[in-house]
C-alpha cells in the first residue's frame, strides 16, 4: 500500500521521501521566505488530505481494535499492557529532560524575550480538569469535527477515542449474532480507510519535500543563535530517550531490532518530522507497523491510535526542559518539590496536548501555571518551536512505534519482519 516491496530502489517509499526531504533543504535555502507561499499549496493539499483520513481512520480502527480483542477481559488486559507502557516511557522521557535541564543549566544567559504570547493561548487556557473532562464528549459528532467550540483546534480526538473504546466494547457484549455483523461492518469500514489511507500515502514524498522546503525558506538557520544552549539540551535529551531508552525497550520487551524497526518505520518517522504531527502520521505509522514491520492489525489498531493522541515522550520532556530554561531565565531555581510538581504536569499536559503542531506549546501554561512562572516565557521560545516540533513529534511517533511492538510481544505475536525466514510463524502476521 505505501510502497512496493520489489522493484528499482526509486520506487520504493521510503527513498522517494528521503530524496525530498534532502532536495528541500536547498530549495527552502535559495527560495526564502517566499518558499512557503509558493509551495504551501502543495504541502496543504497533503495535510488536507491526511487530516481527512485521520477522524475516520481513528475511529474505525479502535471500534475494529477493541472488538477483534474478542471479550471485555481481552480489552482490559490489551489496555492496562499500552497504558503501562505510555506511562513508563513517558515517565523516563521526563527524567532524561529534568536531568539534562540541571545538567545543562541552558538558561544561564538569562534570554528575556519581548515576543508576544501566541494567541491561541489566551483562547484555550487549558486546565488540568480542563483536559480529563475533554475525555467525555458531550456529542460525539462534534467532537469529530472540532474541540473546544474552535474549528481552528481541529477535532477533539480524545473524547473520539473514549467515545470509540466505549462503542467496541458495547459491540462486544452485544448477543453474538449481532456482534458478528456489527464487527464484520466495522471491520470493513476499516479496511476501506486503509486502501484509502494507501492512496494518500503515496503522495507523502511530495508532500514532505513541500512541507520541509516551507520550514526552511521561512527559518533559515539564523534564529537559532540566540537560543543555542536551550536547542541543545532538547535535541540532546531527544536524542538520548530515541536512541537509548526506547532501543532498550524495543530489544527487552518487544524483542525486536530497534535499527529494523526503525527502517521499517521509516516512512512514518519522516513524515512526522515534517509535519510536526503525529495525528496527520498516524496513517502512515500504522500502515508500515503492519506492513512493513509485520505488527498483526489487531495490536497496532489498538495501540497506535491511542498513541498517537496521548503517548507524548517528546512533548512530555520538552515541556520540562523548556520550563525550567524559562525559570533559570527568570533568575527562578525550581526546587526538588516544584521539579516534581513540572513532572506530574508535564506528564499530563502531554496527554492532553493533541498531535497537531504546536499543540505543546499550548499546553505549556498548565506546566508554567503550576510553579507560578508567568505565561509570557513562552514567547522567549516560540522562534525555535517549530524545528523542536519536528523533532519532538518524530520521537512521539517513535515511542508509539516502539509500543505497538511492546504490546504485540507481550500479547504472544512473534516478533519477525515480513520477509524473514520465520516471518507468520508465531502468529505475526498482521
Ligand atoms: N506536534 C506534536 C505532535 O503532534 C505535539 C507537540 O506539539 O508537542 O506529536
Amino acid at each position: 500500500m505505501g510502497g512496493r516491496q520489489n522493484g528499482r530502489w526509486w520506487t520504493k517509499l521510503h527513498w522517494q521521501i528521503l530524496a525530498g526531504m534532502l532536495l528541500a533543504i536547498p530549495v527552502g535555502l535559495l527560495g526564502g521566505p517566499g518558499t512557503a507561499g509558493a509551495l504551501g499549496w502543495l504541502g496543504d493539499v497533503f495535510l488536507r488530505l491526511l487530516k481527512m483520513v485521520v477522524v475516520p481512520l481513528i475511529f474505525f480502527s479502535i471500534v475494529t481494535g477493541v472488538t477483534s480483542i474478542g471479550s471485555l477481559r481481552g480489552v482490559g488486559r490489551i489496555g492496562w499492557k499500552t497504558a503501562a507502557y505510555y506511562l513508563l516511557t513517558s515517565a523516563a522521557a521526563i527524567c532524561v529532560g529534568l536531568l539534562m535541564a540541571n545538567l545543562v543549566h541552558p538558561g544561564h544567559a538569562g534570554i528575556i524575550s519581548t515576543a508576544a504570547v501566541p494567541e491561541q493561548l489566551g483562547r484555550v487556557s487549558p486546565s488540568l480538569g480542563g483536559v480529563l473532562l475533554r475525555l467525555i464528549p458531550e456529542n460525539p459528532i462534534e467532537d469529530m469535527i472540532y474541540a473546544n467550540d474552535d474549528p481552528r483546534q481541529g477535532p477533539n480526538v480524545l473524547g473520539v477515542i473514549f467515545f470509540a473504546v466505549l462503542l467496541g466494547a458495547a459491540v462486544l457484549a452485544l448477543d453474538s449474532e449481532r456482534r458478528r455483523r456489527l464487527a464484520g461492518a466495522f471491520e470493513s469500514l476499516f479496511a476501506a480507510m486503509m486502501k484509502l489511507t494507501g492512496w494518500v500515502i503515496r503522495l507523502a514524498p511530495l508532500g514532505v519535500f513541500a512541507l520541509l522546503a516551507g520550514v526552511v525558506g521561512e527559518t533559515g538557520f539564523a534564529s537559532f543563535g540566540a537560543l543555542g544552549w536551550y536547542l541543545l539540551t532538547v535535541l540532546l535529551a531527544l536524542l538520548v530517550h530515541a536512541l537509548l531508552t526506547l532501543p532498550l525497550i524495543c530489544r527487552l520487551v518487544a524483542g525486536r531490532s530497534p535499527w529494523r524497526l526503525a527502517r521499517a518505520l521509516g516512512p512514518a518517522l519522516a513524515t512526522a518530522f515534517s509535519t510536526a504531527s503525529s495525528n496527520a502520521t498516524l496513517p502512515l505509522t500504522m500502515d508500515c507497523s503492519e506492513r512493513r514491520a509485520g505488527i498483526s492489525n489487531r495490536v497496532s489498531s489498538f495501540v497506535l491510535p491511542l498513541g498517537a493522541t496521548i503517548n507524548m515522550d517528546g512533548t512530555a520532556l520538552y515541556e520540562c526542559v523548556a520550563v525550567l530554561f524559562i525559570a533559570q531565565c527568570y533568575g527562578v531555581e525550581l526546587g526538588m518539590g516544584q521539579q516534581l510538581v513540572v513532572m506530574l504536569t508535564a506528564l499530563l499536559a502531554s496527554i492532553g496536548a493533541a498531535g497537531i503542531p504546536h499543540a505543546g506549546l499550548v499546553m505549556m501554561s498548565i506546566v508554567l501555571g503550576a510553579v507560578g512562572l508567568p505565561l509570557e516565557g513562552i514567547g522567549m521560545i516560540l522562534a525555535v518551536d517549530r524545528i523542536l516540533d519536528m523533532c519532538r513529534t518524530t520521537v512521539n511517533v517513535w515511542s508509539d512505534s516502539v509500543g505497538a511492538a511492546s504490546v504485540a510481544r507481550l500479547q504472544g505475536e512473534g516478533t519477525a519482519f515480513p520477509g524473514d525466514r520465520d516471518f507468520g510463524a508465531a502468529g505475526s502476521k498482521p
